[in-house]
């Protein structure tokens, strides 16, 4: 079925995206605060707007992918912005990576609209949207998602419903800490690698080819079920972040994260958890967070 959908924010992602919902023979109305990529778009069939309030009262289905929080709280609820032009019935789909906060503050204009909303984060880059194989984490009223999901699907190939407003983007930032945390990681190693005097490449095709590339999806789910029953003892673990750690100052390459992991691992001594898998590392922030990783 063929929506009338207005999307706003062009960017590396935006771009691709919305080139994608124009293939699936959606029709598009586009907007961009910088001319180029409207033009583009405007090649492919998409007609343009002036203004978010323009582009939300011609449109049905609204779609923002801004940079950040401040940036969607300017297009959706300041001057000119999508709440000033859009129309009870309608519904709003945020895709940018913004703080849950700032979707829950949308989601309580939309409810003074009658405006159905969902926030829908990302991840996969911009070949994830060029190829619409993004992973998609939605948030919001589960009969919304299941009505968009088609929609979805367009775009990204892992379209999951994570929970109520807010859900989505609470999730695109766990995974961001995943992210970040095994880049950072790998660069220590890679870094200590080269140093120390072998091979980066060799570094990389050991590690990535490895079980440190599998270790959620073996560990992850015993997680959940809380079973800590070792497959690599704490201690142990411990024990080889040190000889990191002293290879690190032999050679003169800080490793801050590993430091800290160490650390950690150290911790699990004194709570008496050594002998627990090294992925009982998860109670010491339980303890810290007063919560528990529980399924
Ligand atoms: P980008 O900077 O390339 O694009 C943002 C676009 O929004 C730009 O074209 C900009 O001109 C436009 N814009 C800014 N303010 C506007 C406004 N008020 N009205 C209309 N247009 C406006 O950013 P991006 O890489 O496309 O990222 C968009 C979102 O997706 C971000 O939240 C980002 O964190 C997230 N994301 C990015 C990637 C990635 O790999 N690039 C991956 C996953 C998620």
């Amino acid at each position: 079925m063929s929506l009338k959908i207005g999307f706003i924010g062009l960017g590396i992602m935006g771009k691709p995206m919305s080139k994608n919902l124009i293939k699936a023979g959606h029709e598009l109305t586009v907007f961009d605060i910088v001319d180029a990529p409207q033009r583009e778009l405007e090649g492919l069939g998409a007609k343009l707007a002036g203004s978010s309030r323009e582009i939300a009262a011609r449109n049905d289905v609204i779609i923002t992918m801004l940079p950040d929080s401040p940036d969607v709280e300017q297009a959706a609820l300041g001057a000119g912005g999508v709440f000033e032009g859009i129309r009870p019935g309608s519904t709003y789909i945020d895709m940018s990576t913004i703080s849950p906060i700032t979707s829950k503050k949308l989601a309580k204009a939309a409810e003074t609209k009658g405006v159905k909303i969902l926030d829908a984060p990302v991840s996969g880059g911009e070949k994830g949207a060029i190829d619409a194989t993004l992973t998609i984490m939605v948030g919001g009223v589960q009969e919304v998602f299941n009505e968009y999901l088609p929609l979805f699907q367009v775009m990204g190939k892992n379209v999951v419903y994570c929970g109520e407003t807010g859900a989505g983007q609470v999730v695109k930032a766990c995974n961001q800490i995943l992210v970040a945390g095994v880049l950072e990681a790998a660069s220590e190693a890679l870094v200590l690698g080269a140093k120390a005097g072998v091979d980066p490449a060799v570094v990389l095709k050991v590690i990535a080819g490895g079980y440190a590339m599998r270790v959620l999806d073996v560990r992850g789910p015993l997680m959940l079920k809380r079973d800590f029953k070792p497959g690599f003892k704490t201690k142990l673990h411990y024990k080889d972040l040190g000889i990191a750690l002293s290879a690190g100052s032999e050679y003169g390459v800080p490793l801050p994260v590993t430091s800290l992991i160490h650390e950690m691992m150290g911790a699990m001594k004194t709570a008496g958890r050594s002998e627990y898998d090294h992925s009982g590392i998860v109670t010491l922030l339980e303890d810290l967070a007063k919560t528990e990783v529980k399924h």
